[in-house]
């Protein structure tokens, strides 16, 4: 068994809507930057290649490299998890915190649960999303930032 974890923030800029999980949520704000700033995935991409031991999110998909430009998390979340399948792993589970403020993840997490374990190809029983606010203290208490971690775990193929 390898353990893993990641972590991300993202500003929160004047938008409509912002992609968690694969899953958009219609919002009066938008998480900015050079991808479609999904943290969440970012934070499960980053664990999932921690466990591996096979980088981090930055080496894989640089934000200078203009193909990365909008590019959608949960694509890169599917290819990451092929990543670790190939390097001779089974991705057992995941669990994960999405801090904050605004919008109330409770109402999406069934279906991020879902769209997840579709993109790494586990079970949605097999991956975990818990919402917390920041009881109003720092970036994301003030509803400027979103910030999310997780932790993987995987299991060497013999
Ligand atoms: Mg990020």
């Amino acid at each position: 068994m390898r353990i893993g974890l990641g972590f991300d923030v993202h500003r929160l800029g004047e938008g409509d809507g912002v992609i968690l999980g694969g899953v958009r949520i219609t919002f009066h704000k938008k998480l900015v930057g050079h991808s479609d700033a999904d943290a969440l995935c970012h934070a499960i991409i980053d664990a999932l290649l921690g466990a591996a031991a096979l980088g981090d999110i930055g080496q894989h998909f640089p934000d200078t490299d203009p193909k990365y430009k909008g590019a959608s998390s949960i694509e890169l979340l599917k290819q990451v998890a092929g990543e670790v399948r190939a390097a001779g792993y089974k991705i057992c589970n995941i669990d994960s915190v999405v801090a904050a403020e605004a919008p109330r993840l409770t109402p999406h997490r069934q279906t991020i649960q879902n769209t997840l374990a579709a993109a790494i190809g586990i079970e949605p029983s097999s991956i975990s999303v818990k919402g917390k606010t920041a009881e109003g203290l720092g970036p994301v208490g003030t509803g400027d930032a979103i910030c999310a971690q997780a932790i993987a775990l995987i299991e060497e193929i013999v």
